[in-house]
């Protein structure tokens, strides 16, 4: 039998191991796929340190931020513009939702879809096996839909653009149109935050404000088109961040805040919201409750899961034509190879890097 090599949580807290994992048989319409890059995401440190949702059960190949090369195809497929997908392709590929439940055929919202499969959390001895991403194979199941990644977009970036960046083109889709003299306040700068203020001023924002830490980390999001970012282990006192962000709004507040740290970050976010803004809450993970008389009026609050497939292509198109205006590569901060996986969940673990990569030749 053949098989990939992968990085196993046996155990939670402790170090992953490297096994070789079964390659399955392709089912119609699925795909095998080289590996050329995982990123890793805060949540696959999450799930190292436990269970999320209580529901994921052990052994799980970690990781849920692929791009990789076709190596086969069990049939013919197309890709989400409908071209065909051939062997030697470089890839991205969506979660699937079931399609058939309220939420996907009634409310037409499959990101919260019951149902839905995504990566990172299956077991690694079950059929089909190679569903985690740090691993030298994946299996595409057939429902996937492909995006082909053009070759200006690295492979970290393009891993990327598989969960941090395709949430943030989500969240824009839900925020609606961006004017021009609005200015937008980002709460985290991770590289979600980063690639939300690229967005942000892509999209004609007046000024985008950040507020994060650490110094590294906004040194990136500056590059990455923040105009003002306020560094956190500076300025410990919420009521002087939210006087500076009153200084930047004319002392209204922020007509567009971006919750992309976690939920503790959502009741100052509040306070730093005008009255009638737009407040968007991505970052998830921690606990906080909302203080509902003190909310802005007539604000609109807007919670984004995941992603929906088109936001997989507008990630990747955006990575693509902005390349001369963002330097994307820059949230990328180091390169890890699949038996340096341990090395890496620290490093994420401890906020030693904006994101790792585990690259595989
Ligand atoms: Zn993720
Ligand atoms: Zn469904």
């Amino acid at each position: 039998m053949k098989t990939s090599r992968a990085a196993v949580i046996t155990e939670h807290n402790k170090p992953l191991t490297i096994q070789d994992v079964p390659i399955p048989d392709l089912e119609p319409g699925a795909l095998l796929v080289k590996i050329t890059c995982s990123t890793l995401c805060g949540t696959d440190v999450h799930r190292w340190h436990g269970p999320l949702g209580g529901s994921d059960t052990l052994p799980i190949i970690t990781g849920h931020e692929p791009c990789g090369i076709v190596q086969e195809i069990n049939g013919k497929r197309n890709d989400i513009l409908g071209q065909p997908v051939k062997p030697g392709d470089r890839i991205v590929w969506s979660y699937v939702a079931c399609g058939s439940c309220y939420y996907c055929s009634v409310a037409v919202q499959p990101c919260i879809c019951p149902d839905r499969a995504s990566w990172g959390h299956n077991r690694a001895d079950q059929f089909p096996f190679l569903l985690g991403s740090v691993s030298e194979y994946m299996y595409v199941p057939p429902p996937c839909l492909i995006i082909k990644v053009p070759d200006n977009v690295s492979s970290p970036s393009a891993a990327a653009s598989a969960c941090a960046y395709r949430t943030i083109m989500h969240g824009f889709d839900r925020l609606g149109a961006v004017k021009a003299h609005e200015t937008i306040l980002i709460q985290g700068s991770g590289p979600l935050g980063s690639f939300a203020a690229a967005v942000a001023k892509d999209h004609g924002a007046r000024e985008v404000l950040m507020i994060g830490a650490p110094a590294q980390r906004l040194a990136v999001a500056k590059r990455m088109g923040a105009d003002q970012v306020l560094n956190m282990e500076d300025e410990p006192d919420p009521k002087k961040r939210r006087q500076l962000v009153r200084d930047h709004t004319g002392g209204r507040g922020a007509d567009i805040v971006i919750q992309v740290a976690n939920n503790a970050a959502v009741p100052e976010g509040l306070t730093m919201l005008r009255g009638g803004g737009r407040y968007l809450h991505i970052g998830a993970g921690g606990k906080a409750s909302i203080p509902v008389e003190s909310m802005p009026q007539q604000m609109d609050f807007l919670h984004v899961r995941s992603a929906e497939p088109r936001h997989w292509l507008q990630a990747i198109d955006f990575l693509s034509t902005r390349q001369n205006r963002f330097p994307f590569d820059d949230m990328i901060s180091k390169s890890y190879k699949l038996e340096d996986i341990n090395i890496a969940m620290e490093d994420m673990d401890k906020y030693r890097v904006v994101k790792a990569a585990i690259a595989f030749s």
